[in-house]
């Protein structure tokens, strides 16, 4: 029956739509070796122009896998937004992989965590992504998940400009006065910084001394030259 079903729905490349051996995978290997990656043992921070566009930086290092292009974006938005399985499986493979490396390099901390949602938009959306990425780094690298930070903000402010809703409220809250000291911090997509940093700024007066960002993308500067494409 499997068989079947395999040979009327053959399992297609993400990339190339050619079938795949293997419903397990979701990436076919030549696409796999063409991906656009991004040096994983190369700090980000100095590469990408958002320590010096924040004000009160708090951010320790920032490792991504690839910048936020093609056919990555792609795939991003075909997970959040359309619940698309297999770019999740392929995306969460990813990640594992990049962090089955970091971990080889000796990337250690006492937990990992993740940018937390709004509830609302949690509920909608029935899952939070960068809390799924933070469970496969938890378990590749062995670390407990901590489930410390928790978004504050109500639907009714998310149209408004970022200055009113500074105004209005603090857009994140600790669930715990105990925090880790070193902290992994996870999150799908890093554009201008401003979230990892704010939950930085939390967590650093609360105690936490080093934050390292984990992402599977970041949006290139505007200003960078050769921009690849989005
Ligand atoms: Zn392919």
């Amino acid at each position: 029956m499997k068989r079947i079903l395999d040979w009327l729905l053959p399992n297609l490349c993400l990339w190339c739509l050619q079938p795949l051996a293997s419903t397990e995978i979701q990436i076919c290997a030549h696409c796999n070796a063409q991906l656009p990656r991004l040096s994983l043992q190369q700090d980000q921070l100095g590469q990408c122009q958002i320590a010096s566009n924040l004000a009160d930086f708090q951010l320790d290092g920032l490792l991504s896998v690839s910048w936020y292009q093609l056919p990555w974006s792609r795939w991003i938005v075909q997970w959040k937004f359309h619940r698309d399985l297999a770019a999740a499986q392929a995306l969460l493979h990813q990640f594992k992989i990049a962090c089955q490396f970091w971990r080889q390099l000796g990337l250690s901390a006492d937990a990992v965590a993740y940018v937390p949602m709004q509830r609302w938009r949690r509920w909608w959306r029935g899952f939070n992504q960068a809390e799924q990425l933070a469970q496969v780094a938890a378990e590749t690298l062995q670390l407990p998940l901590w489930h410390g930070l928790q978004s504050t903000q109500r639907w009714h402010q998310v149209g408004r400009s970022g200055r009113l809703r500074r105004q209005h409220q603090r857009r994140f809250m600790l669930q715990t006065e105990q925090v880790p000291r070193h902290l992994l911090l996870i999150d799908d997509v890093i554009t201008t910084g401003s979230t990892c940093n704010q939950l930085a700024q939390l967590l650093k007066a609360a105690g936490c001394d080093t934050i390292i960002v984990l992402t599977l993308a970041i949006t290139p500067h505007p200003s960078m030259p050769a921009r690849p494409d989005i």
